[in-house]
């Protein structure tokens, strides 16, 4: 499904080499998490796979279902279904939840030659998948993210991908400073999104997310590329061993 070769990226025009010569394949249906020390190229692996502005790819590949993800541009990439989980989500002020979302999803449905959807199509949709995550409607109407706790803020990004349906979820560091409910609300979303056409990227500093979502690997990235690779297990020996091994 994904599949990484030798990719290496730089930032501040080239001064600064950050990614370097990094693969990994991530196969339908799986979930992999990606664990390293802190500056290791986590979040730069993330940000070039949705192309954003900054971060300049200088060598290799990044496929998506064999369409290069590299040629298409931020809005293309998010069409053909790729979804970045960030840290601190978007706040999105003056417009409300539900009015974002349904403009995300018909662009995604313009980009892919499908009709829009239907207000009240919408809205069924969404007030099914709110009720699956008990969200309350009121929130939906509220300014996306704006004003939220960090729970809700998560539970939100779940309904947004349970809404949007992505091909490919990338999460970076989206477990960093949740408290354990917070956490079970993840666990519990990426586990009813674990779909055989799906791929799952989940980054991680801590181990504890993967007490909730077992990933099918486990790769250790430090300094720009993956050191190695294991099992669910190999978290557990990660977390008590460290990354100086890989340094
Ligand atoms: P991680 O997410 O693994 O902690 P990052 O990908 O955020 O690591 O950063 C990797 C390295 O690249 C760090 O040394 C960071 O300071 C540097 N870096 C990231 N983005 C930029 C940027 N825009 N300009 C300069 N340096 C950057
Ligand atoms: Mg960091
Ligand atoms: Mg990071």
């Amino acid at each position: 499904m994904l599949k990484i070769q030798n990719l290496s990226a730089t930032v501040d025009d080239g001064a600064k080499m950050i990614l370097n010569q990094l693969s990994l394949s991530v196969p339908a249906g799986e979930v992999h998490a990606i664990m390293g020390p802190n500056g290791a190229g986590k979040s730069t692996l993330s940000y070039v796979l949705t192309g954003r502005d900054g971060y300049d790819v200088t060598d290799g590949s990044v496929t998506l279902n064999d369409e290069d993800l590299l040629e298409m541009d931020p809005e293309e990439r998010a069409a053909a279904g790729v979804f970045l989980s960030f840290q601190y989500p978007l706040e999105i002020p003056g417009v409300p939840t539900l009015t974002f979302l349904r403009t995300a999803m018909n662009a995604q449905r313009k980009a892919r030659g499908e009709a829009e959807i239907s207000a009240p199509d919408f809205m069924k949709r969404a007030r099914a998948v709110a009720k699956e995550l008990k969200i309350a409607p009121e929130m939906l109407r509220r300014p996306l993210n704006v004003g939220f706790s960090g729970g809700e803020k998560k539970r939100m990004e779940i309904f947004q991908m349970m809404i949007l349906e992505p091909t490919f979820i990338v999460m970076d560091e989206t477990d960093s400073g949740l408290d354990v409910d917070a956490l079970r609300v993840v666990a519990d979303g990426v586990n009813a999104l674990r779909a055989p056409d799906r791929g799952i990227l989940i980054i991680t500093h801590y181990q504890r997310l993967l007490d909730y979502i077992v990933p099918d690997a486990v790769h250790v990235l430090a300094g720009g590329t993956i050191k190695a690779s294991g099992g669910a297990d190999f978290a557990k020996t990660l977390e008590t061993e460290g990354y100086d091994a890989y340094a």
